[in-house]
């Protein structure tokens, strides 16, 4: 009886120990911003106590300083979405390393670092594009989970397509839907109920 008690103090603690752990990170990554929804979108990050990339069109930054200086104030990783997000599969390499590099100096000059992540416009690459990033210094970042939510996915349908998110992984989300906005809390809530903390790049 008494080894019996003790085995199960032990499965208890070691149950407990288990719980403590955390099963990893994964990456919540906003694409298109700085747009006039990006405060709310951080305000709703902030809240739910996540931390976020924002992959930004450098030549959104101009008209919307407010909103960018929402996502560096918040401790928020700026990174790379191309500086006009145009299609570029058919561009020539310095047409591909000049918008990038403008991208790069834009949110350099506006306070938000030297970006190390690029997330291609329309999720499109190729070896030029590739060799422009490799030359700037950028790591290409695709997504590993795409909630649809450019798509008219529901708040519903966004949250439950987080779901699938596992440790390392990160997500094609924008700033610029307020179904998208609207998720966040229940996002960030079903993470923690499955070990897993954010993380940003
Ligand atoms: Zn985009």
């Amino acid at each position: 009886m008494k080894f019996n008690i003790g085995r199960s103090l032990l499965f208890v603690c070691l149950f407990a120990l288990g719980c403590s752990l955390k099963a990893g990170s994964v990456y919540l990554c906003f694409d298109d911003g700085p747009t006039s929804n990006t405060p709310t979108l951080v305000k709703n990050l902030k809240n739910a106590g996540a931390t976020a990339t924002f992959f930004i069109w450098g030549n959104r930054i101009a008209g919307n300083t407010a909103s960018f200086n929402a996502i560096k104030n918040a401790g928020f990783s700026i990174q790379n979405h191309s500086y006009t997000h145009s299609h570029m599969l058919t561009w020539t390499y310095t047409q591909v390393y000049n918008d990038l590099k403008q991208c790069q100096d834009a949110i350099k000059n506006a306070g938000g670092g030297t970006p190390k992540y690029f997330r291609p416009p329309y999720l499109e690459t190729n070896s030029t594009i590739k060799s422009a990033c490799a030359a700037l210094g950028l790591t290409i970042v695709m997504p590993s989970v795409d909630t649809k939510d450019w798509n008219g996915a529901t708040t519903a349908q966004i949250i439950s397509a987080c779901n699938n998110l596992q440790s390392g992984g990160n997500t094609l989300m924008h700033d610029g839907y307020s179904t998208t906005d609207a998720a966040i809390s229940s996002i960030v809530t079903n993470l923690k109920n499955r070990g897993l903390a954010t993380a940003k790049y």
